[in-house]
C-alpha cells in the first residue's frame, strides 16, 4: 500500500488507515468489528486509530484482539488522551492503561484528543516522557489550529509533534487553506478523521453524489475509494476511516492505491470547492 513519512523524519505510514470510534463493543457485531480490522489489516492498513474516550476503553481492547499475535513492527497503533486526564501524572497513567487495554508495549504515536482545561505544558512533558521511557514512538496532536500548534511546538524540548489529527472530508475542506500548509511546513503528519462525514457521504442523488459517481466509474472502482484518493492526494495527508463491513474495508484499502486524474480532481475541486474564507477549525 501507498505510504509516506509520518511527519518530518518519521516512519514509512500508508496513507490510509482504520478507524474505530463507535465501533461495536460487545456481541457477534464486536467479533465481525475484530474481523473487519484484521481484514483491513492485512490488506495494509496497518495504521489504526483508536483513544480512551471510545467505549471507555472497549474500543481499545477490540484494537487488542484484532492485533493479537500479529507482529507488532508492521503495525501502526495510534491513541488518544483524554482533555480531562491530560495533566503530567494523568497523561503518562492514560497511556499505561491504554498499553493494557490494546495488550502492546508501545504505541507509534500518542495524541492529545483535544485541547482542554489543563495546561498543555505539563501534557506536552509528559509525552516527551513517554517518549524517553519507550512506551509511545511519537507524540502528536488533535483538533489543534494553528495557534495551538504553535504553542506545542514551542513547549516540547527534544521530541517534535508527529502529527495533528483533524477533520478532513469532501465537504470540510478548511484544514486546506492554514492548518495543512503549517503541518507541511513544519513536518507534522496530517491525519484526517471522518473522512465519510461519519455517515454524511454526499447522496447520490446530490450534484457532488453524481460527480463522485462519474469519477469512480471512469476508475471502475466506488465513491469512497475516489473520496480517499482525493483526501491523500497532498504531501503529508494520512485518512483513518472507520468501517465495520467487510465490502467497505476493501473499497477503502482500493482507494490508498488509485491515482486521480488532472480530469478527475478539477471535477471533485468543482463538486467540493474549498471555502472561500478562513474559518475556525471544524471539529466532529
Ligand atoms: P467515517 O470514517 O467518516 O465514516 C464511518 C462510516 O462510513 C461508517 O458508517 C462506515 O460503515 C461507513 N463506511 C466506511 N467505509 C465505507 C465504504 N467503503 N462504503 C460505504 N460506507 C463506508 O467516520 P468516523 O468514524 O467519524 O471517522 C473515522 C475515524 O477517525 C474514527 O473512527 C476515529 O478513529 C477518528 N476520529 C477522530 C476524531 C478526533 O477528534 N480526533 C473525531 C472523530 C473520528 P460501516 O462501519 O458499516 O462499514
Amino acid at each position: 500500500m501507498r505510504a509516506r513519512a509520518f511527519g518530518g523524519g518519521g516512519p514509512a505510514v500508508p496513507v490510509v488507515g482504520q478507524g474505530t470510534w463507535d465501533v461495536p463493543t460487545s456481541g457477534a457485531a464486536r467479533d465481525d468489528a475484530v474481523r473487519a480490522l484484521r481484514e483491513g489489516i492485512e490488506l495494509g492498513m496497518v495504521h489504526v486509530d483508536t483513544a480512551e474516550m471510545y467505549g471507555n476503553g472497549r474500543a481499545e481492547e477490540v484494537v487488542g484482539e484484532a492485533i493479537a499475535g500479529l507482529p507488532r513492527e508492521r503495525l501502526f497503533l495510534v491513541s488518544k488522551v483524554l482533555p480531562e486526564n491530560a495533566t503530567f501524572e494523568g497523561t503518562q497513567r492514560a497511556c499505561e492503561r491504554s498499553l493494557r487495554r490494546m495488550g502492546t508495549d508501545y504505541l507509534d504515536c500518542y495524541l492529545l484528543h483535544w485541547r482542554g482545561a489543563h495546561p498543555l505544558e505539563g501534557t506536552m512533558r509528559a509525552l516527551e516522557r513517554l517518549v524517553d521511557d519507550g512506551k509511545i514512538r511519537s507524540l502528536g496532536v488533535s483538533n489543534f489550529d494553528v495557534a495551538d500548534l504553535e504553542e506545542a511546538a514551542g513547549l516540547v524540548r527534544s521530541h517534535p509533534i508527529a502529527c495533528n489529527q483533524v477533520l478532513y472530508n469532501l465537504t470540510e475542506r478548511g484544514i486546506e487553506r492554514r492548518v495543512l500548509p503549517y503541518c507541511a511546513r513544519n513536518g507534522i503528519a496530517l491525519v484526517g478523521y471522518s473522512p465519510f462525514g461519519q455517515g454524511g457521504f454526499p447522496s447520490p442523488a446530490s450534484a457532488g453524489g453524481r460527480a463522485l459517481a462519474a469519477i469512480a466509474a471512469r476508475h471502475d472502482d466506488g465513491p469512497y475509494a475516489v473520496a480517499l484518493a482525493f483526501l491523500v492526494r497532498l504531501a503529508g495527508t494520512f485518512a483513518i476511516p472507520k468501517a465495520a463491513r467487510p465490502a467497505h474495508v476493501r473499497e477503502n484499502a482500493r482507494g490508498a492505491a488509485l491515482t486521480l486524474a488532472e480530469r478527475d480532481l478539477a471535477d471533485l475541486e468543482a463538486a467540493f470547492p474549498l471555502p472561500a474564507t478562513d474559518g475556525p477549525l471544524a471539529t466532529a
